[in-house]
């Protein structure tokens, strides 16, 4: 079966930008999957810890015929392939961070996955990529995406067009 589903991407270390870009070719590259569009790129204030590099994020749609937690064991291969170090601290610096937004309309929660992703609602650099790609975005749980963007607050999120 073929899902269409959205994942966000972020970068602050060793060149945010490439490892970005690059990542988007690697989703493109992905088994029974076709990268469909993606957002512009946006820099972002940190999350967590403050004393680390501004982000660099965007978010893709993706056709993929994988099952959720196999689409989860690519994500987090790609992210090892650009040096991703996994450390106690969270949220901190990273080369990539890939997280699945959206998967079809359906909601996940097991220990490995949670669908729609916990930050979607609350997280600028979430939400106003995920706009750019579809206004009328539904998000199960939640409701439209047009609704929901407004009450997010912009928080500094630069918009870079490419
Ligand atoms: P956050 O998930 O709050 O953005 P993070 O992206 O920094 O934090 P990671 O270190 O990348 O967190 O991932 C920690 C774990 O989150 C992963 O091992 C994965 O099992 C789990 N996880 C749960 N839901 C998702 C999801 N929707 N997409 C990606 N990983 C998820
Ligand atoms: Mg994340
Ligand atoms: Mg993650």
């Amino acid at each position: 079966m073929l899902t269409q589903c959205y994942i966000g991407l972020g970068s602050n270390l060793d060149n945010p930008y490439r490892h970005v870009l690059d990542a988007l070719k690697d989703l493109d590259s992905l088994p029974a999957s076709e990268l469909i569009s993606f957002s512009s790129l946006y820099c972002s204030r940190p999350m967590g810890p403050p004393d680390q590099p501004p982000y660099v994020n965007a978010a893709a749609q993706l056709d993929t015929r994988l099952a959720a937690s196999d689409l989860l064991d690519e994500l987090q291969s790609i992210e090892l392939a650009h040096g991703r170090e996994r450390k106690e601290e969270q949220w901190g610096p990273r080369t990539l961070d890939l997280d699945i937004l959206l998967f079809g309309h359906q909601t996940i929660n097991n220990p490995r996955l949670t669908v729609p992703h916990r930050g979607i609602s609350k997280r600028e650099f979430v939400l106003y990529p995920l706009h750019e790609l579809d206004k009328n975005l539904m998000i199960p749980n939640l409701g439209c995406i047009y609704r929901i963007k407004p009450r997010c607050y912009r928080n500094g999120l630069i918009q870079i067009k490419h």
